[in-house]
């Protein structure tokens, strides 16, 4: 029992606490928005399992809950996650995961949680016993990990993703999250060697070992689907994503998908896709310089316009519109599911992209939507969540059935 009153310590763009009553409450929110979503899909149709690699936060929380809240699965989730240590609260995933599994077992389903490094052969084989044992094979395997590094199993080296132009330095307006305001940041180039660490990590390397082991251990149910999630965004930011090193990775993520697809098809009659994503604030993207700028203003035009969405509802409509039973997913000329289509959007784009060129730290509040942006961020740690009472002492010491 660690029962306290909990106040967020945030530095920069890390909280290092979270809230266990405000994750429960984001848990619910995205669940309503999950069953919602499939109420609207094809009725009566559901999926059977779903491992989700990343499932604890951000898009692959909202993945897991719309598989398992919308659509009936059993569902598995693999993350790295901080479990609470005396005083010490958990990390935000734990108690999202938490949350989940006490829902899912009050509407008769399952959430098994695997937490571990899920790049390491020893969480792969955890996570196939356990799948074996439940008898369960996937309808649906969903890849959302997001990582600063990668120790590779087969060599023991420990890869670090860095976040860097390619070829030449690279100036840009960006917010300093610590003080607020709008800086001008000059990002050197990357090196090779930093290039190939950044694939290493994001690119699709451990995806494929992932669908790899599932195929092998006959854990694919038949028409199994694999997706993975990328971003493309717009020119403004290009030199720090599409072209840089996390562009890279990600251009080899949805090389190595392609593949896997052949796999599938051939395997178990199924496909794998890359779905790219919209902008959307994360414990990843917040660690990403400029995007947070970017974000501010991209919420600010998409509030107005009445088409922004979430991580729940950008989710719940890749399980609608696409991946969902009964349902053909439809893709670009790449072979790429488009979520980020009202993002791209020409008229929002151009808006942000006026914004973008008048943006200084006196008129931050006004062009942009930073209010928004620094909530979300709160939130994602159950800080600043509607209807929790943060004088109240709360139960930090909560477990995870894994
Ligand atoms: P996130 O930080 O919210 O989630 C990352 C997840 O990975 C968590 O569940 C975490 O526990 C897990 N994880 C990290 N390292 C791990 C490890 N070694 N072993 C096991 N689990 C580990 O991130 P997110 O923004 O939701 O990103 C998920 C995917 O979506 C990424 O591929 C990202 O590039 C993509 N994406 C994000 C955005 C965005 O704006 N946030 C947009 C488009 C695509």
């Amino acid at each position: 029992m660690s029962m306290q009153v909990i106040a967020e310590r945030i530095r920069g763009f890390i909280c290092l606490n979270a809230h266990p009553t405000g994750c429960a409450a984001n848990v619910d929110a995205e669940i309503a928005v999950a069953q919602q979503g499939a109420a609207a899909g094809t009725p009566g149709t559901g999926l059977g399992a779903a491992l989700v690699i990343g499932g604890s936060t951000g898009y692959g929380l909202s993945s897991l809950l719309s598989a398992v809240f919308g659509y009936g699965a059993q569902g598995t989730a693999v993350c790295l996650e901080r479990p609470p240590q005396r005083e010490r609260t958990a990390s935000a995933g734990w108690y999202n995961l938490a949350a989940s599994q006490r829902r899912a077992r009050s509407a008769g389903r399952e959430i098994a949680v695997i937490n571990g490094d899920a790049f390491s052969g020893e969480i792969k084989d955890q996570t196939l016993a356990r799948l074996k044992q439940a008898g369960r094979k996937l309808d649906l395997v969903v890849y959302s990990l997001a990582a600063p590094k990668r120790v590779d199993p087969s060599d023991g080296v420990t890869y670090s993703s860095v976040l860097k132009p390619l070829g030449d330095s690279y100036r840009s307006k960006s917010i300093n999250l610590g003080n607020e305001e709008v800086v001008e940041v000059e990002i050197g180039p990357a090196s090779e060697a930093e290039v190939e660490a950044t694939r290493k990590v994001m690119g699709g390397e451990d995806f494929a070992a992932w669908v790899h082991a599932l195929a092998e251990a006959d854990l694919l149910a038949p028409g199994c689907r694999a997706v993975a999630y990328s971003y493309i965004g717009p020119a403004l930011t290009f030199p720090i994503y599409r072209s840089g090193t996390i562009g890279r990775a990600k251009e080899d993520l949805e090389k190595t998908t392609a593949e896997l697809s052949a796999l599938l098809a051939a395997r178990v009659g199924g496909a794998a896709y890359v779905s790219v994503n919209k902008a959307l604030v994360t414990q990843a993207s917040s660690a990403i310089p400029v995007v947070p700028l970017y974000i501010s203003l991209l919420f600010k035009v998409m509030k107005a316009a009445g088409t922004h969405e979430g991580t729940a509802q950008q989710m719940a409509r890749l399980f609608r519109d696409h991946l969902g039973p009964g349902r053909q997913p439809r893709t670009d000329g790449e072979g790429r599911i488009r979520l980020d289509d009202l993002e791209l959007a020409p008229d929002i784009q151009e808006q942000v992209t006026a914004l973008w060129d008048q943006v200084t730290t006196e008129n931050l509040s006004a062009l942009s939507d930073y209010a928004g942006f620094r909530t979300d961020f709160r939130k994602l740690f159950g800080f600043e969540v509607p209807g929790v009472d943060y004088a109240l002492p709360v139960e930090t010491d909560i477990s995870i059935s894994t």
